[in-house]
């Protein structure tokens, strides 16, 4: 909270004293990668072992899509 009155040095120093960036914990992911932890692995899509994000299957879509522009501009 910033206050509409004078601060005095101190107080200002005491209220950035929490501004500091702490850096992400990495953990090092079962495929080799690593990875920020509580997050999915951006390398092989998995969380807790699972696969939560296809990436084969976004491709997919994805060249489907490009061949799919193709087509409409010829
Ligand atoms: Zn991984």
């Amino acid at each position: 909270m910033v206050v509409r009155m004078r601060h005095t040095r101190a107080h200002t120093a005491n209220r950035r004293s929490h501004h500091a960036l702490k850096a992400h914990s990495l953990v090092k992911c079962e495929c080799g990668n690593m990875r920020v932890s509580h997050r999915a692995c951006p390398a092989c899509g998995r969380y807790n072992g699972k696969v939560v994000i296809d990436f084969a299957a976004k491709a997919r879509a994805r060249a489907a899509r490009k061949e799919a522009k193709v087509k409409a501009e010829k």
